[in-house]
C-alpha cells in the first residue's frame, strides 16, 4: 500500500504569530487547516519580541504621519476586541503586561514633536502627563523633561503564544525536514511527510526567516525576503518597579525602549531595545552591555536596580524585501512566484498580524479556496506536537 494522500484547505509551516494567528482565523471561518513547525511554536522573533502592540507613534517621532504609521493606527483597538474574545481571533486568557506605552525624553523634547503630540491627529492618543502621573521609575526630583502615555498595550508574549497554540492544538504538528519534503509538481505545491502526503489548496509559508529556504525547495525566489538584525540587551535585577517606555534622543528613533518581564524565579528583567539594538547589531556583548549600562546610568541616574546580571540576544528581523533596506510599511502576504497554491507571509510586526490575516483572507476570496475539505487526520495520529518555545530571559540566565 503507498503513503496515504490527504488533501486539506490549508497547510501552513510556521508556528510564529503568523503561522498560529493565520491557524486560529482559518479555523474559525471553517476552513480545514494544519501547522507544522521544526522547533516549538513562538521561536525566534516572536518569543523574542518585545510585545508591543503599538499604533505606530513610534514611527512618527520624527514628528510627522507616515504612509505606515496610518496603516498601524488601527491595530492596538483590534487587538483589544481580540483580547475581549471579539475579535477575528480569540484572545482571551492571554496576559496584558500594560495597558499603556509611555514616552519621556532626556531633556526638552523639541518643539516639532511637542506640538505634533499635541495636534489633532493624535487627539485621544497621546497624553501628557502631570508628574505625579509619571510611571514610578521616572518620579524622582531629578528628572528633567516631559512624560507622556501612549494608549498602546504590551502583551506577554508567551502567554500570547500559549493562547494562540491552545485553541486548535490538534491541528498543529512537529515536522523533521530529513524526512519530510517540499514537492512542486508542475505549478503546485504538496508536502511529502513519511506518514502521508498533503495537498493543500493553498500553501501558506509563515516561517519568518525559514520562508526564504522553504521557497528555494520550491524552486523560487520571489517575493524575495530581507534581514535585518537587531541586539537587544536583557538586564535581570532587584527592582520591582516596572517601565514600559521609549526615551527619545536626538534621533527620529527611540534611543532607548524598555519593557519589563519576569524570569519563572520571579526576578524582573528590563529588556532593552531601540537605538541600542539596531545601531548595536554588529557590536559585541561586552561591548554593547556597556553602552547600555552607560544608558542607564545616564539617563535613569537615580535609579538603583540592585545586583544585575546582562545578556545580549541577536537576532533577525525577516520582512518581505524594500530598496534600501526599509522596514516595509505593513505585513505582507503574497503569492510565491510559479507555484499556483502557495503564498508567502511575513507580519513585519507583531503588532500588524492581525492585518496579515485581512490580507490572508483576501488572497484566498481571490483564488476561490473556500472552506472545502475535512481531513481524517488519523494517520498523523503518531507524530509529535510541538512545545511551546521559553522566554530569552529564562534561557540565556541558565
Ligand atoms: C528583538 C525583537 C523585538 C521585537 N519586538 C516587537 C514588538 O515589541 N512589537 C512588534 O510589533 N513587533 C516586534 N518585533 C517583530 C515581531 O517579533 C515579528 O514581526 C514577528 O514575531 C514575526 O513573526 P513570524 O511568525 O513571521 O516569525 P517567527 O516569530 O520568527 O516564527 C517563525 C516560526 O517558523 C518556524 N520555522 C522556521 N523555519 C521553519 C521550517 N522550515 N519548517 C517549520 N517551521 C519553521 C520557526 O521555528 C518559528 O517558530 C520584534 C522583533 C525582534 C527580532
Amino acid at each position: 500500500m503507498g503513503t496515504p494522500t490527504l488533501y486539506t484547505d490549508i497547510v501552513i509551516i510556521g508556528g510564529g504569530v503568523a503561522g498560529l494567528w493565520a491557524l486560529n482565523l482559518l479555523r474559525e471561518r471553517g476552513y480545514s487547516a494544519v501547522l507544522f513547525e521544526q522547533e516549538a511554536l513562538g521561536s525566534h522573533q516572536t518569543i523574542g519580541s518585545q510585545g508591543m502592540i503599538h499604533g505606530g507613534i513610534k514611527y512618527a517621532l520624527g514628528g510627522a504621519l507616515t504612509p505606515g504609521s496610518q496603516v498601524i493606527a488601527a491595530m492596538p483597538s483590534l487587538w483589544r476586541e481580540c483580547l475581549a474574545g471579539r475579535g477575528p481571533v480569540n484572545l482571551r486568557g492571554c496576559e496584558v503586561l500594560s495597558d499603556a506605552f509611555h514616552v519621556w525624553s532626556s531633556g526638552s523634547l523639541s518643539a516639532r514633536i511637542n506640538s505634533f503630540f499635541a495636534s489633532k491627529l493624535l487627539r485621544g492618543r497621546v497624553e501628557a502627563l502631570k508628574p505625579d502621573a509619571y510611571p514610578t521609575p521616572l518620579r524622582h526630583p531629578d528628572f528633567r523633561g516631559h512624560v507622556y502615555r501612549l494608549e498602546e498595550l504590551v502583551l506577554d508574549v508567551p502567554s500570547l503564544v500559549s493562547n494562540l497554540a491552545k485553541r486548535h492544538s490538534g491541528d498543529m504538528f512537529c515536522i523533521d525536514w530529513d524526512t519530510a519534503s517540499l514537492q512542486r509538481v508542475k505549478r503546485r505545491a504538496r508536502l511529502v511527510l513519511p506518514e502521508v502526503v498533503l495537498e493543500p489548496e493553498c500553501l501558506l509559508l509563515a516561517a519568518g526567516c525559514g520562508n526564504q529556504a522553504l521557497m528555494e525547495a520550491l524552486d523560487s525566489a520571489s517575493p524575495a525576503m530581507q534581514r535585518r538584525p537587531l541586539q537587544q540587551v536583557l538586564v535581570k535585577h532587584s527592582y520591582a518597579q516596572p517601565l514600559f517606555a521609549h526615551c527619545l534622543g536626538n534621533r527620529p528613533s527611540p534611543r532607548l525602549t524598555i519593557t519589563s518581564h519576569r524570569c519563572s524565579d520571579g526576578h524582573p528583567v528590563w529588556y532593552l531595545g531601540g537605538d541600542l539594538a539596531t545601531a548595536g547589531a554588529g557590536e559585541s556583548p561586552e561591548r554593547l552591555v556597556d553602552h547600555a549600562r552607560g544608558e542607564l546610568a545616564e539617563l535613569l541616574p537615580w535609579l538603583d536596580l540592585g545586583e544585575c546580571e546582562w545578556r545580549t540576544l541577536t537576532l533577525d528581523r525577516a520582512e518581505h524585501a524594500q530598496a534600501g533596506l526599509m522596514r516595509p510599511d505593513t505585513a505582507f502576504v503574497g503569492p510565491v512566484a510559479g507555484v499556483d497554491n502557495a503564498l508567502v507571509a511575513w507580519p513585519t510586526k507583531l503588532t500588524l498580524t492581525p492585518r496579515l490575516g485581512e490580507l490572508l483572507e483576501s488572497q484566498l476570496q481571490e483564488r476561490s479556496i473556500l472552506p472545502r475539505h475535512t481531513p481524517d487526520l488519523s494517520p498523523l495520529a503518531q507524530v509529535p506536537r510541538p512545545a511551546l518555545a521559553a522566554p530569552y530571559w529564562d534561557t540565556l540566565f541558565q
